[in-house]
């Protein structure tokens, strides 16, 4: 690791750091922390810290509530919002139990043990993703309106860009977090930005959308602006993706390019990409999450709703990008940033796995428009859909043994459970839509 105990020690006394955040993230992506003073310092580097799982949805009974947190050395950085006199650092951490053993239910310990099956097996995974959000405005005592903050388009520049002023904030304050920022654009609807990061193996990518989310989300509101991460917010306009590019290394070569093989791709790559379209409907319910990602997933607006792969169609779920050699890689374009990125990459890496072990074959390349086909063209050519809504998801994600084993028994039942319980409360409203329609017509 970068950091020894001691370091942390010295750079918390040395830097005039009051306050250590001692972070976790729970099954549903919530980013939940406790906050030390200095003088806890040598009790938080040492595992002591203890929280009450109990109250984290998804978490423990409260019969068995005691857990730890372990803080991750690396992860120490310093919040650069907060004040600069008396300043506050942050630790990721993972959750033990009190017998010292990781908790099963801890989202960033399901990672690591996918992880280390990809080791066992040669590999590092490698994470880029492209996290899309929207700025809203705020009312005069600062709650959130759904006004989005600009009517500007695609790579669109101020004045007609409202962002562009958080927008190079989020940059800066995240590359005093260490973080390599590439490009930061408007994107295609009203309001909506992305920034993208460089990619980092698996664990620290996962890390860095949460911090990426919680800067973006501070920044924003700093500026008197909502950011939020909701996949769809607005009806009619384009929804907002977390596009997730992979690949896997050995020995620090990309294992997913071959010079000599069918568009410069590996057997590996296209093993790795059958994989990810046998298990896509399963891992769904994990890699969108909510009720509202499934309006996103529909025709039209650059986000998949069919299973298939092409090396360059953005109506495909996987695109291959153009760049060859060491930036080869796999995107998968239905992630979205309301998912818990610990989940979502394991789960995606265990269906890329799954197809390197078994040797799949993905189906042939589709380099039409998909959208533009019709239902009966589509299965012609075997074309199968991502799951049309929450509930479907939850049973194709209880129908899939991997991504099941995956993720353990103890996530896939409290992640079942209150996805259920989130889809039950949806289905019962009446909403405005259905006013519109039939309160006049009946
Ligand atoms: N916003 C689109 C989505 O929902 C992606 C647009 C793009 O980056 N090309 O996935
Ligand atoms: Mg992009
Ligand atoms: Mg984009
Ligand atoms: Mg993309």
């Amino acid at each position: 690791g970068k950091y020894t105990k001691e370091d942390i020690i010295r750079m918390v006394n040395e830097d005039d750091i009051k306050f250590i955040r001692m972070q976790f993230t729970d099954i549903f992506g919530q980013l939940k922390n406790v906050a030390i003073t200095t003088s806890q310092i040598e009790k938080a580097v040492n595992n002591q810290i203890a929280i009450d799982g109990s109250s984290i949805e998804g978490f423990v009974r409260i019969q068995e509530s005691d857990q730890y947190l372990y803080p991750d050395l690396d992860s120490f950085t310093i919040l650069p919002w907060r004040p600069q006199y008396g300043k506050v650092a942050r630790l990721i951490c993972d959750v033990h139990n009190p017998d010292g053993t990781p908790f099963v239910g801890d989202p960033r310990y399901v990672l690591k043990k996918v992880l280390k099956e990809a080791l066992d097996m040669g590999y590092t995974f490698n994470v880029g993703p492209e996290c899309e959000f929207f700025l809203f405005q705020t009312d005069d005592s600062g709650n959130p309106i759904t006004k989005t903050d600009d009517e500007a388009g695609y790579f669109d520049l101020g004045p007609l860009d409202r962002g562009e002023g958080t927008r190079r904030e989020i940059c800066m304050t995240l590359e005093e977090m260490g973080f390599e920022i590439e490009a930061s654009h408007h994107e295609v609807a009203a309001g909506q930005h992305e920034i993208d990061f460089k990619y980092a193996e698996a664990l620290q990518a996962a890390d860095n959308i949460m911090t990426f989310k919680l800067a973006v989300k501070t920044l924003a509101q700093k500026n008197g602006q909502h950011a939020t991460f909701m996949p769809k917010p607005i009806f009619g306009i384009s929804g907002s993706g977390m596009h997730t590019n992979m690949s896997l290394f050995h020995d620090g070569k990309n294992v997913f390019y071959d010079e000599n093989g069918n568009k410069g791709l590996s057997q590996e790559a296209f093993s790795f990409i059958a994989g990810l379209l046998k298990h896509v409907r399963g891992l769904c319910a994990i890699t969108n999450p909510l009720v509202n990602s499934y309006k996103r997933l529909v025709p039209g607006y650059e986000a998949p709703c069919y299973l298939a792969w092409s090396a360059s169609n953005r109506s495909a779920l996987i695109r291959i990008p153009a760049a060859r050699g060491q930036s080869t890689r796999v995107e998968l374009r239905c992630p979205d940033p309301a998912c818990n990125p610990y989940l979502t990459l394991a789960v995606c890496l265990a269906a890329g796995l799954d197809g390197i072990k078994n040797k799949l074959q993905p189906p042939a390349e589709v380099t039409e428009n998909i959208f533009n086909m019709d239902a009966p063209t589509r299965e012609k050519n075997g074309i199968a859909s991502l799951p049309g809504s929450l509930e479907e998801a939850i049973v194709e994600l209880n129908r899939d043994e991997l991504i099941k084993q995956t993720l353990g028994d103890h996530v896939l039942t409290q992640y079942t459970l209150g996805k259920q319980a989130e889809w039950d409360e949806y289905k019962t409203r009446v909403s405005n839509w259905e006013l519109e329609k039939y309160f006049i017509a009946y």
